[in-house]
Protein backbone atom coordinates (compact mmCIF):
# COMPACT_ATOMS: atom_id res chain seq x y z
CA UNK A 1 0.00 0.00 0.00
CA UNK A 2 1.25 3.30 -1.37
CA UNK A 3 0.31 4.88 2.36
CA UNK A 4 2.80 3.30 4.19
CA UNK A 5 5.14 3.96 1.81
CA UNK A 6 8.15 6.93 2.80
CA UNK A 7 9.93 9.13 0.96
CA UNK A 8 13.72 7.71 0.85
CA UNK A 9 15.50 10.07 -1.75
CA UNK A 10 15.53 13.46 -3.38
CA UNK A 11 17.17 14.35 -6.38
CA UNK A 12 18.01 16.46 -9.11
CA UNK A 13 19.37 16.01 -12.23
CA UNK A 14 19.94 17.55 -15.68
CA UNK A 15 17.95 15.07 -18.62
CA UNK A 16 16.75 16.55 -22.37
CA UNK A 17 18.18 20.12 -21.84
CA UNK A 18 15.85 20.75 -19.06
CA UNK A 19 15.77 20.75 -15.59
CA UNK A 20 13.66 17.77 -14.11
CA UNK A 21 13.13 17.51 -10.36
CA UNK A 22 12.55 13.94 -9.06
CA UNK A 23 11.54 12.91 -6.15
CA UNK A 24 11.63 8.76 -5.05
CA UNK A 25 9.07 7.88 -2.41
CA UNK A 26 9.28 4.31 -0.85
CA UNK A 27 11.33 0.70 -1.46
CA UNK A 28 9.31 0.12 -4.67
CA UNK A 29 9.53 3.16 -6.03
CA UNK A 30 6.98 5.36 -6.20
CA UNK A 31 7.91 8.27 -8.91
CA UNK A 32 7.42 11.90 -9.60
CA UNK A 33 8.94 13.91 -11.66
CA UNK A 34 8.05 17.14 -12.83
CA UNK A 35 9.55 19.46 -15.35
CA UNK A 36 10.24 22.76 -13.58
CA UNK A 37 9.50 25.50 -16.32
CA UNK A 38 5.88 27.47 -16.51
CA UNK A 39 4.64 29.05 -19.43
CA UNK A 40 1.12 30.47 -19.26
CA UNK A 41 -1.00 29.68 -22.21
CA UNK A 42 -4.88 29.54 -23.11
CA UNK A 43 -7.02 26.76 -23.19
CA UNK A 44 -9.22 24.14 -20.44
CA UNK A 45 -8.70 20.72 -19.38
CA UNK A 46 -8.87 17.19 -20.68
CA UNK A 47 -9.15 14.00 -18.16
CA UNK A 48 -8.54 10.20 -19.14
CA UNK A 49 -8.52 7.45 -17.34
CA UNK A 50 -8.17 3.63 -18.39
CA UNK A 51 -9.04 0.20 -16.37
CA UNK A 52 -8.97 -3.49 -17.01
CA UNK A 53 -6.33 -2.91 -19.93
CA UNK A 54 -3.07 -4.72 -20.56
CA UNK A 55 -1.96 -2.07 -22.92
CA UNK A 56 -3.18 1.01 -20.67
CA UNK A 57 -0.25 2.79 -21.51
CA UNK A 58 -1.01 3.35 -25.16
CA UNK A 59 -4.60 4.17 -24.41
CA UNK A 60 -3.50 6.78 -21.87
CA UNK A 61 -1.08 8.33 -24.45
CA UNK A 62 -3.81 8.20 -26.87
CA UNK A 63 -6.32 9.33 -24.99
CA UNK A 64 -4.07 12.29 -23.81
CA UNK A 65 -3.25 13.36 -27.10
CA UNK A 66 -6.73 13.42 -28.33
CA UNK A 67 -7.20 15.92 -25.34
CA UNK A 68 -5.32 18.32 -26.15
CA UNK A 69 -7.73 20.73 -28.07
CA UNK A 70 -8.96 21.05 -24.42
CA UNK A 71 -5.70 22.04 -22.93
CA UNK A 72 -1.84 21.52 -23.94
CA UNK A 73 -0.08 23.96 -21.58
CA UNK A 74 0.83 20.92 -19.24
CA UNK A 75 0.23 17.17 -19.33
CA UNK A 76 0.22 14.32 -16.48
CA UNK A 77 -0.13 10.67 -15.99
CA UNK A 78 -0.27 8.67 -13.23
CA UNK A 79 -0.38 4.76 -13.30
CA UNK A 80 -0.86 1.35 -11.55
CA UNK A 81 1.64 -1.12 -11.61
CA UNK A 82 1.06 -3.93 -8.61
CA UNK A 83 1.47 -1.62 -5.68
CA UNK A 84 3.57 0.90 -7.15
CA UNK A 85 2.05 4.37 -8.64
CA UNK A 86 3.53 6.39 -10.94
CA UNK A 87 3.29 10.12 -11.68
CA UNK A 88 5.01 12.09 -14.44
CA UNK A 89 4.11 15.47 -15.68
CA UNK A 90 5.82 17.88 -18.11
CA UNK A 91 4.83 21.10 -19.39
CA UNK A 92 4.03 22.24 -22.73
CA UNK A 93 8.08 23.71 -23.15
CA UNK A 94 9.27 20.33 -22.56
CA UNK A 95 6.65 18.69 -24.78
CA UNK A 96 3.99 18.33 -22.82
CA UNK A 97 2.51 15.05 -23.11
CA UNK A 98 4.91 13.13 -25.21
CA UNK A 99 7.70 14.35 -22.60
CA UNK A 100 5.52 13.29 -19.76
CA UNK A 101 5.12 9.73 -21.41
CA UNK A 102 8.41 9.22 -22.37
CA UNK A 103 9.25 9.64 -18.58
CA UNK A 104 6.34 7.53 -17.80
CA UNK A 105 7.83 4.59 -20.21
CA UNK A 106 11.36 4.76 -18.55
CA UNK A 107 9.94 4.81 -14.75
CA UNK A 108 7.32 2.10 -15.49
CA UNK A 109 10.64 -0.11 -17.31
CA UNK A 110 8.50 -2.68 -18.78
CA UNK A 111 6.08 -4.04 -15.68
CA UNK A 112 2.59 -4.09 -16.00
CA UNK A 113 0.20 -1.47 -15.98
CA UNK A 114 -3.56 -1.87 -16.21
CA UNK A 115 -5.13 1.18 -15.04
CA UNK A 116 -4.00 4.83 -15.08
CA UNK A 117 -5.53 8.38 -15.31
CA UNK A 118 -4.40 11.10 -17.76
CA UNK A 119 -4.55 15.00 -17.52
CA UNK A 120 -3.90 18.40 -20.22
CA UNK A 121 -4.05 21.39 -18.60
CA UNK A 122 -5.03 24.54 -19.00
CA UNK A 123 -5.03 27.15 -16.14
CA UNK A 124 -7.92 28.84 -14.74
CA UNK A 125 -6.60 29.05 -11.31
CA UNK A 126 -2.92 29.14 -10.19
CA UNK A 127 0.08 29.85 -12.14
CA UNK A 128 0.62 27.26 -15.25
CA UNK A 129 3.91 25.64 -13.71
CA UNK A 130 4.56 21.77 -12.67
CA UNK A 131 3.66 22.48 -9.62
CA UNK A 132 0.10 23.28 -10.78
CA UNK A 133 -0.38 20.64 -13.29
CA UNK A 134 -2.23 17.63 -12.58
CA UNK A 135 -2.78 14.54 -11.30
CA UNK A 136 -2.23 16.13 -7.75
CA UNK A 137 -0.91 14.01 -5.43
CA UNK A 138 -2.70 14.33 -2.33
CA UNK A 139 -1.87 12.82 1.38
CA UNK A 140 -4.49 12.77 4.05
CA UNK A 141 -6.18 10.01 6.10
CA UNK A 142 -5.23 8.54 2.68
CA UNK A 143 -3.33 8.95 -0.76
CA UNK A 144 -5.55 9.85 -3.82
CA UNK A 145 -4.36 10.92 -7.01
CA UNK A 146 -6.55 13.42 -8.58
CA UNK A 147 -7.33 14.91 -12.31
CA UNK A 148 -9.68 18.32 -12.15
CA UNK A 149 -11.68 19.71 -15.11
CA UNK A 150 -13.54 22.67 -14.13
CA UNK A 151 -13.44 25.84 -11.29
CA UNK A 152 -14.52 25.31 -7.93
CA UNK A 153 -15.82 28.72 -7.38
CA UNK A 154 -16.03 28.47 -3.37
CA UNK A 155 -12.16 26.91 -3.08
CA UNK A 156 -11.09 29.53 -0.58
CA UNK A 157 -13.96 29.71 1.47
CA UNK A 158 -14.20 25.91 2.04
CA UNK A 159 -10.31 25.56 2.70
CA UNK A 160 -11.10 28.36 5.28
CA UNK A 161 -13.80 26.62 6.62
CA UNK A 162 -12.03 22.91 6.85
CA UNK A 163 -8.66 24.67 7.83
CA UNK A 164 -6.64 22.88 5.00
CA UNK A 165 -3.23 24.62 4.44
CA UNK A 166 -2.54 24.63 0.72
CA UNK A 167 0.99 25.03 -0.79
CA UNK A 168 -1.19 25.64 -4.33
CA UNK A 169 -3.48 28.46 -5.37
CA UNK A 170 -5.13 25.37 -7.11
CA UNK A 171 -8.78 24.54 -6.09
CA UNK A 172 -7.74 21.38 -7.43
CA UNK A 173 -5.93 21.10 -4.08
CA UNK A 174 -8.51 21.78 -2.02
CA UNK A 175 -10.75 19.50 -3.76
CA UNK A 176 -7.68 16.57 -2.91
CA UNK A 177 -7.74 17.53 0.43
CA UNK A 178 -11.45 17.15 1.06
CA UNK A 179 -11.55 13.63 -0.47
CA UNK A 180 -8.22 12.49 1.13
CA UNK A 181 -8.76 13.82 4.68
CA UNK A 182 -12.27 11.82 4.66
CA UNK A 183 -12.64 7.87 4.96
CA UNK A 184 -13.12 7.33 1.93
CA UNK A 185 -13.18 9.05 -1.72
CA UNK A 186 -16.87 8.30 -1.48
CA UNK A 187 -17.50 10.04 1.79
CA UNK A 188 -15.27 12.44 0.55
CA UNK A 189 -17.08 13.41 -2.82
CA UNK A 190 -20.43 13.33 -0.63
CA UNK A 191 -19.02 16.47 0.95
CA UNK A 192 -18.03 17.78 -1.96
CA UNK A 193 -21.48 17.79 -3.46
CA UNK A 194 -22.93 19.25 -1.07
CA UNK A 195 -20.22 21.95 -0.23
CA UNK A 196 -18.56 23.09 -3.77
CA UNK A 197 -19.98 25.48 -5.63
CA UNK A 198 -19.06 25.08 -9.14
CA UNK A 199 -17.60 22.55 -11.75
CA UNK A 200 -15.63 19.75 -11.11
CA UNK A 201 -15.22 16.65 -13.18
CA UNK A 202 -12.46 14.27 -11.51
CA UNK A 203 -10.94 11.26 -11.90
CA UNK A 204 -9.35 9.82 -9.17
CA UNK A 205 -6.76 7.17 -7.97
CA UNK A 206 -6.99 5.56 -4.27
CA UNK A 207 -4.91 3.46 -2.35
CA UNK A 208 -6.45 0.71 -2.90
CA UNK A 209 -6.31 0.79 -6.78
CA UNK A 210 -9.99 2.25 -6.83
CA UNK A 211 -10.74 4.09 -9.81
CA UNK A 212 -13.39 6.99 -9.03
CA UNK A 213 -14.83 9.12 -11.67
CA UNK A 214 -17.38 11.67 -11.38
CA UNK A 215 -19.26 14.66 -13.12
CA UNK A 216 -20.50 17.38 -10.88
CA UNK A 217 -24.34 17.67 -10.17
CA UNK A 218 -25.06 20.65 -12.50
CA UNK A 219 -22.62 18.55 -15.80
CA UNK A 220 -20.81 21.85 -16.84
CA UNK A 221 -18.21 20.13 -18.89
CA UNK A 222 -18.72 16.88 -20.86
CA UNK A 223 -17.21 13.42 -20.08
CA UNK A 224 -17.65 10.08 -21.02
CA UNK A 225 -17.22 6.97 -20.53
CA UNK A 226 -17.11 3.51 -22.85
CA UNK A 227 -16.36 -0.29 -22.55
CA UNK A 228 -13.65 -2.07 -24.98
CA UNK A 229 -14.13 -5.43 -26.43
CA UNK A 230 -12.80 -7.57 -23.76
CA UNK A 231 -14.31 -5.05 -20.62
CA UNK A 232 -11.80 -2.47 -20.78
CA UNK A 233 -13.03 0.46 -18.56
CA UNK A 234 -12.44 4.21 -20.64
CA UNK A 235 -12.73 7.21 -19.65
CA UNK A 236 -12.41 10.56 -21.64
CA UNK A 237 -13.88 14.29 -21.64
CA UNK A 238 -14.86 13.82 -25.32
CA UNK A 239 -16.29 11.07 -26.96
CA UNK A 240 -13.98 11.53 -30.21
CA UNK A 241 -11.33 11.23 -28.04
CA UNK A 242 -12.33 7.22 -27.65
CA UNK A 243 -12.70 6.82 -30.51
CA UNK A 244 -9.33 7.41 -31.11
CA UNK A 245 -8.65 3.98 -29.05
CA UNK A 246 -11.46 2.23 -31.17
CA UNK A 247 -14.04 2.71 -28.27
CA UNK A 248 -17.25 3.68 -30.69
CA UNK A 249 -20.17 3.57 -28.58
CA UNK A 250 -19.30 5.67 -25.55
CA UNK A 251 -22.00 6.53 -22.97
CA UNK A 252 -21.97 10.49 -21.36
CA UNK A 253 -21.75 9.99 -17.75
CA UNK A 254 -24.88 11.42 -16.16
CA UNK A 255 -24.61 15.50 -14.23
CA UNK A 256 -24.44 13.54 -10.99
CA UNK A 257 -23.09 10.44 -12.24
CA UNK A 258 -20.09 8.71 -9.85
CA UNK A 259 -18.57 5.32 -11.49
CA UNK A 260 -16.42 3.48 -8.97
CA UNK A 261 -13.84 0.40 -11.09
CA UNK A 262 -12.12 -1.78 -9.08
CA UNK A 263 -10.66 -5.33 -9.37
CA UNK A 264 -14.31 -6.22 -7.88
CA UNK A 265 -15.93 -5.11 -10.68
CA UNK A 266 -18.02 -1.32 -11.84
CA UNK A 267 -20.02 0.31 -9.26
CA UNK A 268 -22.40 3.54 -9.94
CA UNK A 269 -23.82 6.21 -7.51
CA UNK A 270 -26.11 9.44 -8.82
CA UNK A 271 -26.10 12.61 -6.86
CA UNK A 272 -29.02 14.58 -8.20
CA UNK A 273 -29.56 17.70 -8.59
CA UNK A 274 -33.32 19.60 -9.92
CA UNK A 275 -31.99 21.21 -12.77
CA UNK A 276 -28.38 20.83 -15.06
CA UNK A 277 -26.35 23.91 -16.14
CA UNK A 278 -24.41 22.35 -18.93
CA UNK A 279 -21.74 24.69 -20.72
CA UNK A 280 -22.60 26.48 -23.99
CA UNK A 281 -19.14 27.86 -24.38
CA UNK A 282 -17.77 23.97 -24.77
CA UNK A 283 -20.42 23.63 -27.89
CA UNK A 284 -19.51 26.81 -29.87
CA UNK A 285 -15.43 26.96 -28.98
CA UNK A 286 -13.56 23.98 -26.71
CA UNK A 287 -15.16 20.97 -27.93
CA UNK A 288 -13.72 18.84 -31.24
CA UNK A 289 -15.71 19.51 -34.71
CA UNK A 290 -16.86 15.60 -34.14
CA UNK A 291 -17.54 15.46 -30.48
CA UNK A 292 -21.20 15.39 -29.45
CA UNK A 293 -23.18 17.97 -27.61
CA UNK A 294 -26.74 17.65 -26.43
CA UNK A 295 -27.02 14.65 -28.16
CA UNK A 296 -25.87 16.48 -31.55
CA UNK A 297 -22.14 16.66 -33.57
CA UNK A 298 -20.79 19.64 -32.49
CA UNK A 299 -19.95 20.62 -35.88
CA UNK A 300 -23.84 20.54 -36.95
CA UNK A 301 -24.58 22.66 -34.09
CA UNK A 302 -21.74 25.38 -35.17
CA UNK A 303 -22.80 24.80 -39.61
CA UNK A 304 -26.50 25.71 -37.82
CA UNK A 305 -25.15 28.87 -36.34
CA UNK A 306 -22.87 29.98 -38.76
CA UNK A 307 -26.13 29.56 -41.23
CA UNK A 308 -28.43 31.61 -38.85
CA UNK A 309 -25.49 34.54 -38.78
CA UNK A 310 -26.01 34.35 -42.36
CA UNK A 311 -29.61 34.12 -43.03
CA UNK A 312 -29.62 37.66 -40.63
CA UNK A 313 -26.95 39.44 -42.83
CA UNK A 314 -28.27 42.31 -43.49
CA UNK A 315 -25.08 43.68 -45.74
CA UNK A 316 -24.07 40.51 -48.62
CA UNK A 317 -21.42 42.42 -50.75
CA UNK A 318 -20.74 41.01 -54.39
CA UNK A 319 -17.15 41.30 -53.60
CA UNK A 320 -17.32 39.81 -50.48
CA UNK A 321 -15.34 36.60 -49.10
CA UNK A 322 -15.79 34.86 -45.92
CA UNK A 323 -12.78 34.52 -44.14
CA UNK A 324 -13.07 31.62 -40.77
CA UNK A 325 -10.72 32.39 -38.20
CA UNK A 326 -9.48 28.94 -37.77
CA UNK A 327 -9.69 26.34 -36.35
CA UNK A 328 -13.14 27.07 -34.34
CA UNK A 329 -14.80 29.45 -37.33
CA UNK A 330 -14.17 26.50 -40.06
CA UNK A 331 -17.46 25.28 -39.91
CA UNK A 332 -19.25 28.54 -38.67
CA UNK A 333 -17.63 30.15 -41.93
CA UNK A 334 -19.51 27.09 -44.07
CA UNK A 335 -23.00 27.85 -42.80
CA UNK A 336 -22.58 31.01 -42.97
CA UNK A 337 -21.03 31.00 -46.73
CA UNK A 338 -24.25 28.71 -47.50
CA UNK A 339 -26.97 30.71 -46.47
CA UNK A 340 -25.50 33.71 -48.05
CA UNK A 341 -23.93 32.67 -51.27
CA UNK A 342 -20.84 34.37 -50.71
CA UNK A 343 -17.75 32.13 -51.12
CA UNK A 344 -15.45 31.25 -48.49
CA UNK A 345 -12.11 31.36 -48.79
CA UNK A 346 -10.14 29.11 -45.92
CA UNK A 347 -6.41 29.75 -46.80
CA UNK A 348 -6.92 33.80 -46.59
CA UNK A 349 -5.74 33.64 -43.18
CA UNK A 350 -3.27 31.47 -42.14
CA UNK A 351 -3.30 29.99 -38.69
CA UNK A 352 0.87 29.87 -37.49
CA UNK A 353 0.25 26.63 -35.38
CA UNK A 354 0.06 27.86 -31.78
CA UNK A 355 3.06 25.53 -31.02
CA UNK A 356 5.48 27.20 -32.81
CA UNK A 357 3.92 30.76 -32.27
CA UNK A 358 4.11 30.33 -28.49
CA UNK A 359 7.02 28.60 -28.21
CA UNK A 360 9.65 31.03 -29.72
CA UNK A 361 7.94 33.70 -27.59
CA UNK A 362 8.18 31.50 -24.47
CA UNK A 363 12.14 31.01 -24.68
CA UNK A 364 12.73 34.97 -25.59
CA UNK A 365 10.63 36.10 -21.96
CA UNK A 366 13.85 34.31 -20.25
CA UNK A 367 15.51 37.42 -21.76
CA UNK A 368 13.00 40.14 -20.72
CA UNK A 369 11.39 40.00 -24.24
CA UNK A 370 6.84 39.29 -23.96
CA UNK A 371 5.07 39.32 -26.69
CA UNK A 372 1.12 41.03 -25.22
CA UNK A 373 -1.84 39.16 -26.20
CA UNK A 374 -2.51 41.23 -29.10
CA UNK A 375 0.92 40.07 -30.95
CA UNK A 376 0.70 36.60 -30.26
CA UNK A 377 -2.71 36.69 -32.45
CA UNK A 378 -0.91 38.66 -34.79
CA UNK A 379 1.45 36.19 -34.88
CA UNK A 380 -0.95 32.91 -34.95
CA UNK A 381 -3.34 34.35 -37.85
CA UNK A 382 -2.03 36.13 -40.66
CA UNK A 383 -2.94 37.61 -43.75
CA UNK A 384 -2.24 36.50 -47.07
CA UNK A 385 -2.83 39.43 -49.44
CA UNK A 386 -3.23 38.50 -53.03
CA UNK A 387 -6.45 36.55 -51.63
CA UNK A 388 -8.14 39.76 -49.15
CA UNK A 389 -6.65 42.71 -51.04
CA UNK A 390 -9.95 44.94 -52.46
CA UNK A 391 -12.21 42.06 -51.42
CA UNK A 392 -14.69 42.82 -47.89
CA UNK A 393 -14.21 40.45 -45.34
CA UNK A 394 -16.57 38.20 -43.75
CA UNK A 395 -14.76 37.14 -40.85
CA UNK A 396 -16.19 34.19 -39.22
CA UNK A 397 -15.50 33.26 -35.10
CA UNK A 398 -16.90 31.65 -32.70
CA UNK A 399 -16.34 34.78 -30.34
CA UNK A 400 -15.07 38.12 -29.03
CA UNK A 401 -13.58 37.65 -25.47
CA UNK A 402 -11.56 41.03 -24.87
CA UNK A 403 -11.19 41.73 -28.18
CA UNK A 404 -7.39 41.40 -28.79
CA UNK A 405 -7.54 38.54 -31.65
CA UNK A 406 -10.41 40.69 -33.44
CA UNK A 407 -8.37 44.02 -32.84
CA UNK A 408 -4.73 42.31 -34.03
CA UNK A 409 -6.68 40.01 -37.07
CA UNK A 410 -8.44 43.25 -38.29
CA UNK A 411 -5.15 45.59 -37.93
CA UNK A 412 -3.50 43.10 -39.99
CA UNK A 413 -5.91 42.17 -43.00
CA UNK A 414 -6.42 46.37 -43.19
CA UNK A 415 -2.91 46.59 -43.65
CA UNK A 416 -2.91 43.71 -46.31
CA UNK A 417 -5.60 45.77 -48.23
CA UNK A 418 -8.83 44.74 -47.24
CA UNK A 419 -11.47 46.80 -48.65
CA UNK A 420 -13.81 46.72 -45.59
CA UNK A 421 -14.11 44.34 -42.55
CA UNK A 422 -16.98 42.80 -41.01
CA UNK A 423 -16.97 40.39 -37.84
CA UNK A 424 -19.48 37.98 -37.81
CA UNK A 425 -19.77 35.95 -34.20
CA UNK A 426 -21.64 32.79 -33.43
CA UNK A 427 -21.37 33.29 -29.18
CA UNK A 428 -23.77 36.07 -28.10
CA UNK A 429 -21.79 39.44 -26.46
CA UNK A 430 -19.70 37.77 -23.25
CA UNK A 431 -20.34 40.75 -20.49
CA UNK A 432 -20.27 38.36 -17.16
CA UNK A 433 -17.05 36.14 -15.99
CA UNK A 434 -16.99 32.39 -15.99
CA UNK A 435 -16.71 30.56 -12.79
CA UNK A 436 -17.01 27.70 -14.14
CA UNK A 437 -13.70 26.80 -15.62
CA UNK A 438 -13.17 29.43 -18.65
CA UNK A 439 -10.38 31.64 -18.70
CA UNK A 440 -12.49 34.97 -18.76
CA UNK A 441 -13.23 35.18 -15.41
CA UNK A 442 -13.35 39.31 -14.85
CA UNK A 443 -15.95 41.44 -16.09
CA UNK A 444 -13.89 44.15 -16.31
CA UNK A 445 -11.60 42.20 -19.06
CA UNK A 446 -14.62 41.78 -21.40
CA UNK A 447 -15.32 44.12 -24.12
CA UNK A 448 -18.81 44.09 -23.97
CA UNK A 449 -19.12 44.23 -20.45
CA UNK A 450 -17.29 47.84 -21.16
CA UNK A 451 -19.25 48.61 -24.47
CA UNK A 452 -23.11 47.45 -24.95
CA UNK A 453 -23.23 48.33 -29.12
CA UNK A 454 -21.99 46.74 -31.73
CA UNK A 455 -21.06 50.07 -33.54
CA UNK A 456 -19.43 50.81 -30.35
CA UNK A 457 -16.97 47.58 -30.35
CA UNK A 458 -16.37 47.55 -34.21
CA UNK A 459 -15.20 51.08 -33.44
CA UNK A 460 -12.55 49.96 -30.90
CA UNK A 461 -11.28 47.03 -33.19
CA UNK A 462 -11.54 49.15 -36.30
CA UNK A 463 -13.63 47.27 -38.43
CA UNK A 464 -16.51 48.13 -40.72
CA UNK A 465 -19.29 46.46 -38.85
CA UNK A 466 -19.71 43.53 -35.72
CA UNK A 467 -22.18 41.20 -35.60
CA UNK A 468 -22.97 39.04 -32.55
CA UNK A 469 -25.73 36.16 -32.59
CA UNK A 470 -28.26 37.25 -29.56
CA UNK A 471 -29.71 35.26 -26.48
CA UNK A 472 -33.20 35.57 -28.54
CA UNK A 473 -31.40 33.59 -31.43
CA UNK A 474 -30.42 30.11 -28.87
CA UNK A 475 -33.58 28.62 -28.63
CA UNK A 476 -33.67 28.47 -32.58
CA UNK A 477 -30.36 26.39 -32.20
CA UNK A 478 -30.55 24.62 -28.82
CA UNK A 479 -34.34 24.18 -28.08
CA UNK A 480 -34.99 24.81 -24.53
CA UNK A 481 -31.91 26.15 -22.96
CA UNK A 482 -32.99 26.27 -19.11
CA UNK A 483 -30.65 22.97 -18.80
CA UNK A 484 -27.45 25.33 -20.72
CA UNK A 485 -25.36 27.70 -19.42
CA UNK A 486 -24.91 30.94 -20.72
CA UNK A 487 -24.03 32.69 -17.70
CA UNK A 488 -21.04 34.71 -19.28
CA UNK A 489 -23.86 35.85 -22.10
CA UNK A 490 -26.68 36.73 -19.78
CA UNK A 491 -25.61 37.34 -16.65
CA UNK A 492 -28.01 34.02 -15.55
CA UNK A 493 -25.65 31.91 -13.01
CA UNK A 494 -26.90 28.52 -12.12
CA UNK A 495 -25.25 28.59 -8.94
CA UNK A 496 -24.10 31.73 -6.29
CA UNK A 497 -21.63 33.79 -7.04
CA UNK A 498 -19.58 33.19 -4.22
CA UNK A 499 -18.10 36.40 -2.29
CA UNK A 500 -14.15 35.39 -3.69
CA UNK A 501 -15.53 35.67 -7.50
CA UNK A 502 -17.46 39.33 -7.33
CA UNK A 503 -15.16 40.14 -9.92
CA UNK A 504 -16.88 38.06 -12.49
CA UNK A 505 -20.33 40.10 -11.93
CA UNK A 506 -18.56 43.59 -10.67
CA UNK A 507 -16.16 45.87 -12.37
P1 LIG B 1 -10.31 37.61 -27.59
O1 LIG B 1 -9.06 37.79 -28.34
O2 LIG B 1 -11.45 38.43 -28.09
O3 LIG B 1 -10.10 37.78 -26.12
O4 LIG B 1 -10.73 36.10 -27.73
C1 LIG B 1 -11.46 35.66 -28.85
C2 LIG B 1 -10.70 34.63 -29.61
O5 LIG B 1 -10.08 33.71 -28.74
C3 LIG B 1 -11.58 33.81 -30.52
O6 LIG B 1 -10.86 33.57 -31.70
C4 LIG B 1 -11.82 32.53 -29.77
O7 LIG B 1 -11.83 31.43 -30.68
C5 LIG B 1 -10.66 32.44 -28.86
N1 LIG B 1 -11.01 32.03 -27.50
C6 LIG B 1 -12.11 32.27 -26.78
N2 LIG B 1 -12.01 31.73 -25.55
C7 LIG B 1 -10.81 31.13 -25.50
C8 LIG B 1 -10.12 30.38 -24.52
O8 LIG B 1 -10.59 30.16 -23.41
N3 LIG B 1 -8.89 29.90 -24.88
C9 LIG B 1 -8.33 30.16 -26.10
N4 LIG B 1 -7.12 29.68 -26.38
N5 LIG B 1 -8.95 30.85 -27.03
C10 LIG B 1 -10.17 31.34 -26.74
MG1 LIG C 1 -10.46 31.28 -32.30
Amino acid sequence: MIGRLKRISQDYFYNHSLWVWSRYIGPDRLVRVEFIVSLPLMYMCSLSAVYFDTTAMKKLLYLATSGKNRGDEAAGFCVRSGDRYILTKATRKDGDVSAAYNELISLVDGDEVTAGIAQTRYSTRGPSDAIHSQPFEIDGKHKIFLGHNGTVANAKQLANRYGFECTTESDTEVIGKLLSDADSVYEGVKSLVKEAIGAYNLTVLDEDGVLTVLKDPLGFHPLWWGRGKNGEFYVASEDSALYSIGCFEPEELLPGEMIQVSEDGIKKHMFVNEKTAKCAFEAFYFMKPGSSYDGRLVQDIRHELGYLLGKKETMISENGIVVPVLDSGDVYGKGYSKATGMPIIRGALMRNREGRVYMDPGIKDEHGLKLTRKEKAKLKHVPIPRLVRGKDIYLLDDSIVRSDTSFAITESLGLAGANSIHWRIAFPQIRCGCIYGHDHSRKAELISARLELEEEIAKQIGADSVKFLKMDDMPLIFGDISNNCFACADGNYPTDVPEECRSAIEF
